[in-house]
């Protein structure tokens, strides 16, 4: 039986841990790498070095961004009257890829769970009440997933975020049940936002 290196077996098994690498595709992307061309392969390990080295999350809504505060927070067109409140920085490019929002935008940082051990404190909150203080804002749309926790987590910043001449609203219709926004298609997306209910 052949032994395979043991180089390309941590190279596959680095490859595994990466979301949406399983064991088959690691392992073929490893024997692809240690066969290709090293220019190529040493120029990959450089871009992914200097993308990680350039990202940073934006300090007001916690976007993806090369410099902080992020282009969206930057950008004066956008409705400062309205925060679309998602759980993760990669949602905020799902709800970009729907091309009709043209508000601003709050990154949670997870959801309520308490079996995992994620509490309130642990999510940005205060970082929204900060802005719902300090920015115009008179609508914040929630668009976490439609699964318990989603709920969950809606309900509570829901109850904590009322206050007076806020609207809180929610997104919801047509989204695939018990999933995230990444698996919404951009029409979904649209029409989830268009058809937001009003929570309070
Ligand atoms: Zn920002």
């Amino acid at each position: 039986m052949a032994v395979i290196p043991e180089p390309i077996v941590a190279l596959t098994s680095a490859l595994s841990k990466l979301p949406g690498v399983g064991p088959r595709s690691a392992e073929r992307i490893a024997l692809h790498l240690v066969q290709a061309d090293s220019g190529a392969v040493k120029q990959l390990a450089e871009v992914i070095l200097l993308a990680r080295e350039k990202i940073q999350f934006c300090t007001t809504c916690g976007a993806l961004t090369e410099k902080s505060p992020c282009p969206i927070c930057e950008d004066s067109r956008r409705d400062a009257t309205l925060v679309c409140v998602v759980e993760r920085a990669v949602d905020i490019l799902s709800v970009e890829k729907s091309g009709t929002f043209r508000g601003k935008f709050h990154v949670l940082g997870g959801k309520i769970s308490p079996l995992d051990g994620v509490e309130p404190d642990d999510l940005k909150i205060s970082d929204l009440e900060k802005r719902l203080a300090n920015e115009p804002i008179k609508e914040i749309i929630i668009a976490l997933g439609t699964d318990v926790e989603g709920d969950a987590t809606s309900n509570y910043l829901a109850k904590r975020l009322a206050r007076v001449g806020l609207k809180i609203s929610r997104i919801g219709f047509g989204l695939p049940a018990g999933s995230g926004l990444e698996f919404a298609d951009e029409l979904t997306l649209n029409r989830a936002l268009e058809g937001r209910r009003e929570m309070i």
